[in-house]
């Protein structure tokens, strides 16, 4: 099974997808981990996406389909991927459908995690303090929201038409959250 983990940013993707992992054996494919992990190597990738993350704004199309394009092939042995953080615009969502027919896969399914905005600058403010992970300053975070609503968003009504999104209610504790996909993922 292949599914996408969907919602704005600080929305639970990240810690549904490790517990996904851990349960079921998934890759957890993660464009924001990849491209950390690329400015912490100090590779030239990393160098040029520095700046583009810290201010909260989405680096390019190119560079993250490179990125996942990479990864794909393992997913397949483990017996599937869950996209956290990509797509997260239609051209990237077209590609995925397109990598994934080229080796005859398909996304199965999209649990959109619904959490209201004053929660998420809740939890933003929260993590920042606790982690300092400098996009989540308020600045920052604005520039990601504001980048959710304009680029990602539309792609509720592009999965919508595909039939393949489910909403979950990403308000509750992490135990509760991680039930209603579950239960999502088993219909
Ligand atoms: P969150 O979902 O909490 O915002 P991520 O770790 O998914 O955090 O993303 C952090 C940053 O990495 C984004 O603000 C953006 O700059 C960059 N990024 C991650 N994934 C993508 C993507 N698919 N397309 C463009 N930029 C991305």
């Amino acid at each position: 099974m292949n599914l996408i983990l969907f919602g704005p940013p600080a929305a639970g993707k990240g810690t549904q997808a490790k517990r996904l992992v851990e349960q079921r054996g998934m890759v957890q494919l993660s464009t924001g981990d990849m491209l950390r992990a690329a400015i912490a190597s100090g590779s030239e990738l990393g160098q040029r996406v520095k700046a583009i993350m810290e201010r909260g704004d989405l680096v390019t199309d190119e560079v993250v389909i490179a990125l996942i394009e990479e990864r794909l092939p393992e997913t397949q042995a483990a017996g599937g991927a869950i996209f956290d953080g990509f797509p997260r615009t239609v051209p990237q969502a077209r590609a995925l459908d397109d990598m994934m027919a080229w080796s005859a896969n398909r996304i199965d399914v999209v649990v959109r995690l619904k959490v209201d905005d004053d929660s998420l600058l809740a939890r933003v403010a929260k993590r920042f303090e606790e982690q300092g992970r400098t996009d989540d300053n308020p600045d920052s975070f604005k520039v990601r929201l504001d980048a959710y609503n304009r680029n990602t968003a539309p792609l509720l009504p592009y999965y919508e038409g595909q039939g393949k999104l489910v909403e979950v209610d990403g308000m509750g504790s992490i135990d509760a959250v991680a039930q209603a996909i579950d239960a999502a993922l088993a219909r």
